[in-house]
């Protein structure tokens, strides 16, 4: 803990690099400029990704930095599930025949609040536009204080194999200060109902530093949740940022915890989730050793993505919907963010991607040394220069930069950077360092 403390662990104010660069970053009207054309670029017979944003809740919780909005009338959600669909026309128009769906995510907000007839109609629409690929993977958030039965039985029967259950913490208490409720009892009835209906995977996520959470409350939760048997689990930190999120406004920062023992609990549920045999990967999940994931750490085809970690090779992954965000080789593209602004481009015919960014070369390497980082705490010397072969004196350079500020927690050879395994906490800081080096040679 001293250590990390002199490292400036606990001040550190650094992305979480889902993506690279982050979404902040990116520019005004780029998307808007490049979509089309990325859109065309995607080869024939490839793999893509898609993402579906659903931004409405029936209640917005305050802790909740996701695009949201609240609305709890069916002819609202129905209606934007109609334009999603015409903008999925849109977007499959653009590209190439043969195009075939790897994943699939539907996320937001409370997806589970489609109506089953939307939902079928939506995932049929889906299908027709993008045929599954082979191992194909459906996954959507499942809000348990809110699911129907019908829709669980409907989504399964569809082919959507994965459940994403969000949880926090189930003390009483820290759910008051969050402006949630969602008991243990309520949350177990319903996974027992997915699993019932035939659910494959199932996946589950906990906040730590939370107000009024402690070290008991989580260590708790933790049990709890490994009585549902996820597959996997995303243990993540709560950032109260409410000039960003303005909902946050309505948490009491006096209850927060301080970012050491915010630490502390991150690594209390750790020590539970490895004891419990499950296998760490990158800076915040866990996974069942079976699972994909940790063959994909394994194989070192692990990747970091909007969702956390992934095991997906997709050429492309394709974002509909208000705040939507696309990740092509070539760069990213968001769509508009206001769902009244979204909704008029699509019904005027117009693709809705806004912001964006278009990748340098620099970036392209940056990007990748960063992703190695995130996903295996070490960066490759090897496979860098064969993916980038121009990039010698960069990532030199990068290796110089690296080992003088963070020497103590490296392990260094001629062909690789390691990060020792008590300092993987610093890996965000660390890919912090590598975006301040200068354009590659
Ligand atoms: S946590 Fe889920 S239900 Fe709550 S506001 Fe965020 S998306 Fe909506």
């Amino acid at each position: 803990m001293e250590q990390l403390r002199c490292s400036g662990l606990f001040d550190a104010r650094v992305p979480r690099y889902t993506s690279y660069p982050p979404a902040d970053r990116f520019v005004a009207a780029e998307g808007k400029l490049f979509q089309q054309d990325w859109l065309r670029a995607v080869p024939a017979h490839e793999k893509i990704s898609l993402y579906i944003h659903v931004p409405y809740c029936e209640n917005l919780c305050w802790f909740c930095a996701c695009r949201t909005q609240a609305a709890d009338r069916q002819d609202v959600v129905s209606a934007y599930i109609d334009i999603i669909q015409k903008e999925l026309a849109q977007v499959s128009a653009r590209m190439p025949s043969g195009v075939r769906l790897a994943r699939l995510y539907i996320g937001g907000g409370t997806p589970t609040l489609l109506a089953q007839p939307v939902m079928d109609r939506l995932l049929d629409d889906v299908f027709a536009a993008f045929p599954k690929a082979v191992g194909f993977e459906g996954s959507i958030e499942i809000d348990t204080t809110q699911v129907r039965e019908d829709l669980i039985h409907g989504l399964i029967a569809r082919g959507m194999n994965r459940a994403i259950v969000g949880v926090q913490d189930f003390d009483p208490n820290v759910q008051k200060q969050i402006g949630r409720r969602q008991s243990f009892d309520q949350t177990l009835k319903v996974v027992r109902k997915l699993r019932r209906a035939g659910l494959e995977f199932l996946d589950m996520e906990l906040l730590y530093g939370l107000p009024s959470q402690s070290s008991t409350s989580i260590a708790e939760t933790t049990q709890q949740v490994l009585a549902m048997d996820p597959d996997r689990l995303a243990v993540c930190e709560y950032v109260h940022v409410p000039n960003l999120a303005k909902r946050q406004i309505m948490i009491d920062a006096r209850h927060l915890p301080a970012a050491e023992d915010a630490f502390v609990m991150s690594q209390v549920a750790r020590h539970i989730l490895v004891s419990d045999g499950y296998e760490p990967i990158g800076i915040d999940h866990y996974a069942r050793p079976d699972d994909t994931l940790v063959a994909a750490r394994n194989g070192i085809k692990l990747q970091r993505d909007f969702q956390g970690y992934s095991d997906n090779a997709s050429y492309a992954l394709i974002g509909l919907g208000a705040s939507a965000i696309s990740r092509f080789p070539q760069g990213f593209v968001q769509n508009l963010s206001a769902t009244s602004l979204y909704t008029k481009s699509i019904r005027a015919g117009v693709l809705a991607g806004h912001r964006g960014y278009a990748m340098t070369h620099a970036d392209q390497v940056i990007g990748k040394m960063i992703e190695m980082l995130m996903c295996q705490f070490r960066i490759d010397r090897t496979a860098m220069l064969e993916s980038y072969p121009d990039a010698e004196r960069f990532v030199d350079t990068a290796f110089r930069n690296l080992s003088r500020i963070y020497d103590p927690y490296l392990e260094i050879t001629d062909d690789s950077i390691n990060v020792k395994p008590m300092a993987h906490p610093l890996a965000r800081m660390m890919c912090y360092s590598l975006e301040q080096l200068s354009t590659p040679a």
